[in-house]
């Protein structure tokens, strides 16, 4: 987990995000979260796009497994009982406003976008509107920040704890077995 301002990241790392997301990552400032093998789990957006267009969803949940999982919940009605929960549960409800308050923070360590401003991702601090966005915001601020987010992590068939990643780079990996092999040969 990690929250601005962000280590440096490598080239790898953008062109692991944008084989996951199936076009070329833009505008990254930072992989906010990683799996267990390295792999960025949850990439860092600058809160305005070089094209000028303000970007408020700075955490993006990208490993396609994380992002599969979190599509079952939604497919599943859960986004229905998490805004039931924090209709019901004042705590909770508190807690996700805190939530917004600290998404916000991080933000604006990496810019102040008026257009923005006071608008966090994924509903907070009222609904819950993405969970892709809340279970992204939970893995970069870690356990305790995002209550929805971490319920939906929780529930989720995929952890960060368990590497599930695929080869993104084939090439990378064909040279990997080849060397592997030549190692056996030897
Ligand atoms: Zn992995």
């Amino acid at each position: 987990m990690s929250r601005p301002p962000f280590e440096p990241f490598t080239a790898q790392d953008i062109d692991t995000v944008s084989a996951q997301l199936g076009r070329q990552a833009r505008d990254v400032v930072g992989i906010a979260a990683r799996c267990v093998c390295g792999a960025p789990t949850v990439v860092a957006t600058a809160p305005r796009l070089a094209d000028g267009t303000p970007f408020p969803t700075t955490y993006y949940l990208c490993h396609p497994g994380a992002t599969a999982a979190i599509s079952f919940l939604e497919a599943n009605q859960v986004m229905n009982e998490y805004n039931q929960l924090l209709a019901d549960d004042e705590e909770v409800r508190a807690a996700y406003a805190r939530a917004h308050e600290s998404f916000l923070a991080d933000r604006a360590v990496l810019g102040d976008v008026p257009e923005i401003a006071g608008i966090s991702s994924g509903g907070m601090p009222e609904r819950v509107k993405c969970l892709h966005a809340l279970a992204g915001h939970a893995l970069a601020a870690g356990p305790g920040v995002n209550p929805i987010g971490d319920l939906a992590l929780a529930r989720a068939n995929w952890s960060p704890d368990v590497c599930v990643c695929i080869d993104y780079t084939a090439q990378d990996s064909t040279a990997a077995n080849s060397t592997a092999t030549d190692t056996t040969t030897a």
